[in-house]
């Protein structure tokens, strides 16, 4: 007997269940969501991510970050269409960032002896001549940065040749999900990958999440390696990244960090710290130019789906308008690393689904 499923939401959480679940050709699948690949907005965080992997759980977190790295790596090598390149990563300390103010998403990042030296290739230390200037040690590994615009779409062809149905819905309860199977049949199963939306989402309304404000400037000019730095001197809410991504995507300078924080327009000043940051760590960004070297493409906000206990990954039953349960399987809070543990979450969801259906 078939497995009715609708996913809600169609950011990169969505959709790598979608394509996970649609492996099993038991299980039918619409994914319903407000915004798809192909739209730009506030609500939606996919399209602005980077996106790279730079691993930020802990070492007893690691779980979905670990188990997502050998599909990424796959990717990149064999399906050339997903948009995916290898790239050199380089992460910069600063001892003072130890003791600094605010919100240390990213620390497992920047341990010297970190868990991730065993599962990313070619891990070592920077030796004193390599550190930038300003900087008191650094590592190296072989990463990889994913161009959104490329395989956010490449991951909805993917469910298309599978089965999977896409239909636009605005939800104001996750059970309303049950009624939207393209087989006209109720849902017995609804994946909740609505992220931000989970906030004010009926049914659900999880205080917990926030928005952890990301600001970019995109452009034109290419940078290798790939370079993250602990810390700056601009306030505890802006960071330093660079990454180029795949097939023409232009590179990413990156960025804040801004736990609470809404505003969906760029700000001008912080647009100016960013770009002096990356000239800064990587004059080679501009040939020595500066900032005025910049050939900017576009500004841009998004907003981490940030939640205080972390990512929220279990089934749910709930009871629906007409008496009758419905299993909700939650995978939503992943803030900025939802590319890099999508497919160990997705894993996740698929778990939970056979333990349903078994009963
Ligand atoms: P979203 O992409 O926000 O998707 C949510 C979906 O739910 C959308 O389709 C939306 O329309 C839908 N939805 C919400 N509410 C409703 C409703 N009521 N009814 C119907 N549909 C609804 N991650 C990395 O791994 N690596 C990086 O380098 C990286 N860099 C980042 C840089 C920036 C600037 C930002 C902003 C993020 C970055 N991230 C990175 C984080 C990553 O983008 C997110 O973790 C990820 O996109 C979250 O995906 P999601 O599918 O859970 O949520």
């Amino acid at each position: 007997m078939a497995n009715v499923i609708v996913v809600a939401g169609a950011g990169v959480s969505g959709l790598t269940s979608a394509l996970l679940l649609s492996k099993n050709k038991d299980n039918v699948i619409t994914v319903v969501a407000k915004h798809m690949p192909g739209d730009y907005d506030i609500e939606y965080a996919s399209p602005w991510a980077g996106a790279n992997v730079l691993p930020m759980a802990t070492e007893e977190k690691s779980r979905w970050e670990r188990r997502t790295w050998p599909e990424l790596k796959r990717l990149t090598e064999d399906v050339p269409e997903a948009g995916i390149h290898f790239q050199k990563a380089r992460v910069f300390r600063r001892k003072k960032d130890e003791s600094a103010p605010g919100v240390h998403v990213a620390d497992p990042l920047f341990s010297a002896n970190p868990w991730y030296q065993s599962v990313l290739p070619d891990y070592r230390e920077l030796g004193p001549n390599e550190v930038i200037p300003g900087h008191d040690s650094g590592c190296e590994f072989t990463s990889l940065c994913i161009n959104t615009a490329i395989y956010l779409p490449w991951l909805v062809g993917q469910c298309l040749k599978n089965g999977v149905v896409f239909k636009r819905a605005v939800l104001t309860d996750i059970r309303d999900a049950k009624a939207l199977s393209h087989t006209g049949q109720p849902a017995k199963i609804i994946v909740n990958a609505t992220a931000l939306g989970s906030l004010k989402l009926g049914g659900v309304k999880d205080e917990t999440m926030m928005p952890a404000r990301g600001q970019v400037v995109v452009v034109r000019n290419e940078y290798h390696p790939m370079i993250a730095t602990s810390g700056t001197d601009d306030g505890a809410t802006e960071i330093t990244y660079i990454m180029t991504r795949a097939a023409g995507g232009g590179t990413i300078l990156g960025g804040t960090y801004d736990v609470g924080n809404w505003e969906s327009v760029p700000d001008p000043n912080v647009a100016v710290r960013i770009m002096k940051r990356a000239v800064d760590v990587a004059p080679g960004l501009t040939g020595g130019k500066g900032i005025e070297g910049l050939s900017v493409i576009r500004h841009g906000v998004g907003l981490r789906p940030y939640r205080r206990d972390g990512v929220r990954i279990e089934a749910e039953e709930m009871k629906g308008d007409d008496g009758e349960t419905v299993v909700v399987v939650h995978n939503y809070g992943h803030a900025g690393w939802g590319y890099q543990g999508s497919y160990g979450c997705a894993e996740r969801v698929v778990e939970l689904v056979e333990g349903i259906v078994r009963g």
